[in-house]
């Protein structure tokens, strides 16, 4: 039979991240001694309170509907997060939680652009935008960077590159896949220009919390009421409580869009998990002591990682500030990075990521969610690959 594939999937490619972690898990389960650079997740688990406040959900029968948008005990807390740490109110009713940061973005993305809209993105990019951008029949606009600007958008790239359609502009810091954390007065700066001309910002502030050698975030919205009325901030659980599996985001927008978003969301996927949420509760109002101490392990492989490969003969790596990925430049070895990738995994057993799944072909992600002796075996390899080239 020939099966009808709408236009809108057929357009889609399958995430590549997704695909060289599955590729290097099953070598991995097939006995075979792998490196994986690739993960987008913390290699630590779940801190115990948070697991126990599930449990003990579970163990109480909340097992059934929630709200579509989240429970109001966890809108309550992420409401306070926001007055908390970044000095922004925001009532629960303009706070979504949606099942996992991703969906957070793609609602986002359903509830404000359509055909005939254009999304500005910088690359490299988090590789989900572009296609939830597709899906949702509007057209992505790429604002390239590169390491000489520390993967920076300014803010007259951004202003050339607004047109009448364009709807929403997309900002990550600290971002995924570079590490690069954007200054306050960088933010500002950005902001700025999308206010001016009436741009809608979505700010996917995931890695909020990772950070090192005294970067600071800020988000867009705090700069002044005006900005905050311009942004939708994009959160989750994963990244700096290891929630990954949990599938547990939240973002926080002005009414119109939440309450848009609400609708979207109750026709779509209804309520995240019940007794995630409240495992999430536990998570923002509970102790936050793993987090220094995932940042001071995280910050010691960096620093190795990043002096590892600058030694690296055709490789360099601008020392990002922020998540738990280094993008270092490999345009010296004279391989494109799919290639590069392929032959590194069939050679030596390392899976990085291309950087071409970024939209950015002379460059590899490498994750340091994994740990020191890991990240020390697999440099070693990926230089024996590398001088293997000469
Ligand atoms: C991990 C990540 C997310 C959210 O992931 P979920 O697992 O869906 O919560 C969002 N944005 C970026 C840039 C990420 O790296």
């Amino acid at each position: 039979m020939n099966y009808p594939i709408a236009r809108r999937a057929a357009a889609l490619s399958p995430s590549l991240t997704l695909a060289i972690d599955a590729k290097a898990k099953a070598m991995k389960a097939a006995g075979e001694d792998v490196v994986g650079f690739g993960a987008g997740e913390p290699d630590f688990d779940t801190p115990d309170h948070i697991k126990k406040a599930a449990i003990d959900a579970l163990n109480a029968g909340f097992t059934k509907y929630t709200p579509s948008s989240g429970i109001p005990e966890l809108r309550e807390a992420i409401a306070a997060k926001f007055q908390r740490e970044n000095g922004l109110t925001y009532k629960p009713s303009q706070i979504i939680v949606s099942n996992g940061g991703k969906h957070s973005c793609y609602n986002v993305i359903l509830a404000t652009c359509q055909e005939g809209d254009e999304v500005l993105i910088p690359s490299p990019y988090w590789l989900s935008y572009p296609e939830m951008v597709k899906l949702a029949g509007a057209t992505p606009v790429i604002l390239p960077t590169s390491d000489r600007t520390e993967f920076k958008v300014t803010p007259d790239q951004l202003r050339a590159a607004l047109t009448p359609r364009t709807r929403l502009f997309i900002l990550n810091s600290p971002s995924n896949p570079t590490g690069c954390v954007y200054t306050p007065d960088e933010i500002r700066a950005l902001g700025d220009v999308c206010v001016e001309r009436g741009v809608l910002i979505m700010s996917d502030e995931i890695y909020e919390h990772l950070l090192y050698d005294g970067a600071v975030h800020k988000s867009v919205a705090s700069f002044s009421p005006a900005h905050q009325a311009h942004t939708i901030i994009v959160h989750g659980f994963a990244k700096a409580w290891s929630m990954t599996g949990w599938r547990l985001g939240f973002l926080a927008a002005p009414e119109p869009i939440a309450k848009a978003i609400d609708a979207i969301q109750s026709h779509s996927t209804s309520n995240p998990t019940s007794f995630a949420q409240k495992g999430a509760v536990a998570a923002l109002t509970g102790p936050q002591d793993h987090l220094p101490r995932w940042l001071a392990e995280y910050a010691k492989r960096r620093a190795y990682a990043c002096q590892k490969l600058n030694s690296i003969p055709g490789i360099s790596c601008v020392s990002s500030q922020g998540a738990f990925y280094l993008f270092p430049n490999i345009s010296g070895t004279g391989l494109k990075s799919a290639d590069f990738c392929a032959r590194l995994l069939e050679s030596e057993k390392v899976a990085a990521v291309p950087g071409i799944a970024f939209g950015a072909d002379d460059y590899l992600r490498i994750s340091y969610a994994t740990g020191l002796a890991n990240i020390e075996k697999g440099l070693d390899r990926l230089d024996r690959f590398v001088r293997s080239l000469r």
